[in-house]
């Protein structure tokens, strides 16, 4: 055994002495690490969840957000107002940097009117004998109209960017874009309002598969009056059986008439559905009040921490600013700019100083437009700016499970495998990204992309509903979600060059 000098001795007392007091000064928190006894990686982790979960901010802002701001429709006075509180939220936290990259953004508003009333013989009838509620497994829509009635005023809301207009009608069912084609070929939909109602597949453990294989008939239904459709229903996307109609985007197609167009709740879907197969004397009407205005200036929030060693080299985390009118975007996306704000707060709070500029983005615009993101992307490549990383959370605020990753960063963070399973975050899969970073891609290759992923099983219960509201956001997920955003970028920052 070889002899420790007293002079040694002394050192490694000196030095276990420094590390009981602070492990990662001692280990050179600085950017640098060390692959000694005690691994700087795991500490960095476990200060960043601690601090999170004892002393996190996030949960406290987004109340804040939600309450003092509330929905952040593009265009809206409600968003230029959220915005002026994250420039002056994210100025009282002294980051090195805090700036605005503005940007012009559609403007679209509800309006005041926006009705959808059905009168239905059949649905009368079958209340005043007290038979409907047998029928359903979803029992909302009798809870809520337990009188028969003449009209009947059914949860539905516009989808962004209708158009206005009054219509009235009967119902044809189609199920599906396929469906419509086809049965727009046959002259099915010639003069009917068209209800697409394909339903989620609950078999699909991933709720965003199931949204994918449904959004079109939200995105896309509009082109049901080239054969003819005077107004559009569309099953609200979501898995859940309820009364809450879900916006969300709707586009129209050049050269194809413009009709109203409009997410109707679950149930009432379910309801209409028997309604258009059981009464031939049915009639809907649509009433919305829908307008676009002309464009205005809006911005992207941007604050930073300046990298070390590779200060001109930026790594990018955010989310996006912009929400629904419906609800107060709590988890949509108000969760993921709380996320990448509180991981960049966390990691200079703990004292670490990175090697790259961390740059947290509050994107404008995601939902009806896409102008932050694009804007984004261009003054990169205009400002020769170069993203070697960039990181979206737009999956709500719920419990994290992992990330999707670039292949090209996979090995990389191979290495970090066992604490990212120690905070429940191990879940990585192949190809990483988030719509406002996607306009990156074409101006930076080869930046490494990554989109956080939480648990998908509550996301479409609220998503784009009046339910995404603060209330629903619990508080400890959205501190481990922070905290999972800061490790994934202190990983990014150590393994980049
Ligand atoms: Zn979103």
């Amino acid at each position: 055994m070889k002899k420790i000098s007293w002079f040694g001795r002394r050192l490694v007392i000196g030095v276990l002495g420094f590390l009981a007091m602070d492990p990662l000064l001692a280990q050179g928190i600085r950017g640098t690490r060390s692959d000694g006894p005690i691994s700087l990686d795991s500490l960095m982790f476990k200060r960043l969840f601690d601090l999170s979960l004892t002393d996190g901010h996030a949960y406290k802002r987004l109340g804040e957000l939600c309450k003092g701001v509330g929905p952040r429709l593009s265009g809206s006075d409600n968003a230029e107002r959220g915005i002026v509180w994250a420039v002056d939220m994210l100025k009282s936290y002294r980051f090195d940097t805090v700036f605005t990259q503005p940007v012009m953004v559609p403007r679209w508003e509800r309006g005041d009117v926006e009705a959808v009333e059905l009168v239905s013989p059949w649905l009368t009838d079958k209340l005043k004998r007290g038979k409907l509620a047998a029928d359903y497994d979803c029992e909302a829509f009798v809870e809520a109209n337990p009188k028969p009635q003449k009209m009947y005023a059914l949860n539905a809301c516009a989808l962004g960017g209708s158009v206005g207009g009054k219509v009235t009608g009967a119902l044809v069912v189609v199920d599906g874009m396929k469906a419509l084609d086809s049965m727009g070929k046959l002259g099915l939909l010639k003069g009917k309002i068209v209800l697409l109602n394909r339903a989620f597949d609950q078999t699909l453990l991933n709720t965003f598969q199931a949204y994918g294989g449904c959004v079109n008939q939200r995105v896309n239904g509009s082109v049901s009056a080239k054969y003819g459709a005077v107004a559009v229903l569309v099953r609200s996307m979501s898995n859940k059986c309820d009364l809450h109609p879900h916006t969300g985007v709707t586009h129209y197609e050049d050269g194809v008439a413009k009709v109203p167009m409009v997410a109707v709740a679950t149930a009432v879907a379910d309801l209409l559905e028997d309604v258009c197969v059981n009464d031939a004397k049915h009639q809907v009407t649509v009433n919305l009040g829908c307008k676009t205005l002309d464009d205005r200036m809006s911005a992207n929030v941007v604050a930073s921490s300046t990298g070390s060693v590779y200060p001109e080299k930026i790594i990018a985390f955010g989310g996006h600013f912009d929400s629904w009118d419906e609800g107060e975007g709590a988890h949509d996306d108000g969760a993921g700019c709380m996320h990448a704000f509180e991981a960049l707060r966390l990691l200079k709070e703990i004292g670490y100083t990175p090697k790259h500029t961390l740059r947290c983005v509050f994107w404008i615009n995601e939902e009806n437009g896409l102008r932050g993101g694009t804007e984004y992307a261009r003054l990169a490549q205009v400002l020769g700016e170069e993203h070697v990383a960039a990181l979206e959370s737009d999956r709500g605020g719920f419990v994290p499970r992992g990330f999707g990753v670039d292949t090209s960063f996979l090995l990389k963070l191979s290495k970090y495998q066992k604490w990212l399973d120690a905070y429940g975050i191990g879940e990585i899969e192949r190809g990483g990204g988030g719509a406002d970073i996607g306009p990156l891609k074409k101006v930076n290759p080869n930046t490494v992309f990554v989109g956080f992923i939480p648990d998908s099983q509550r996301y479409f219960d609220v998503h784009h509903a009046e339910t995404d509201v603060f209330e629903n956001v619990n508080k400890r997920e959205l501190q481990l979600g922070a905290a999972a955003v800061a490790a994934m970028i202190y990983t990014l920052d150590q393994e980049l060059d």
